[in-house]
């Protein structure tokens, strides 16, 4: 539908369509939380280690990628084993280990865009310098706790209301298709809207689909209680 609104004659012609190259550089899959849906997560993975960062860097570089996409499961250093391995590389917690990624990201000329879920309004200030931009999926203003048990709506606002205050570049969205309501997603967008009228921060919105998963790596053995909710 888009490259028909573009390409078609009366569309938008004039405004070609373009993109960024970029590479993802995921921190960690290790995540405490236990979403359906996610594909994403492990529990004992550990972090990106330094010699896989430099690979990556020469991938980045060979495919002419401009963007680095950096991500993690959500809150990982309340888990012990994770904080141990920060300690052991020197880290005094996974925000300076992101922002040392994010750092030899920009030395090889990548733009370090971050996205470890929900973060607090000093964490924000202090990954500020270090990245251009950063980003967390609202994905709806009704909690599901069949879909997501520990997400919920009110902490994935105040995450973004966060990020406005700390005047972080910021991209968020809403999943679709997992079930809600049509008046469910008008009210996710609405809400979306009106803390961007407030801080002017989303530079982008993202729909995501849903789609179910059946190769989810749960082990709830591990489960943990992060912070932050
Ligand atoms: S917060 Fe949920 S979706 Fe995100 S990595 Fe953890 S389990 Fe997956």
């Amino acid at each position: 539908m888009l490259l028909k609104a573009v390409y078609e004659p009366g569309g938008n012609a004039d405004r070609p369509v373009t993109y960024t190259r970029s590479l993802t550089f995921v921190l960690t899959h290790d995540c405490p939380w236990h979403c359906g849906y996610c594909g994403f997560r492990t529990d004992q993975e550990g972090l990106l280690n330094e010699a896989r960062l430099e690979e990556l860097l020469a991938e980045a570089e060979a495919g002419g990628a401009k963007e680095a996409l950096l991500i993690s499961g959500e809150r990982p250093d309340s888990l012990p084993h994770i904080r141990r391995e920060l300690h052991e590389r020197g880290f005094a917690d996974f925000w300076e280990f992101a922002n040392h990624v994010a750092d030899r990201c920009g030395e090889v000329g990548l733009f370090p865009h971050g996205n470890f879920g929900r973060m607090t309004e000093s964490e924000l200030l202090r990954v500020r310098p270090h990245f251009i931009s950063m980003g967390m999926m609202l994905e709806s203003v009704n909690d599901n706790l069949r879909l997501a048990p520990e997400k919920k709506a009110a902490g994935r606002m105040a995450g973004l209301e966060a990020a406005g205050r700390a005047k972080v570049p910021f991209t968020s969205g809403i999943l679709v298709g997992w079930g809600e309501s049509q008046s469910s997603r008008l009210d996710s967008l609405a809400a979306l809207a009106e803390v961007h009228s407030r801080h002017g921060h989303l530079q982008e919105i993202l729909i995501q689909r849903y789609v179910p998963n059946r190769t989810n790596r749960t082990n709830r053995a591990n489960r943990t209680n992060p912070s932050l909710s």
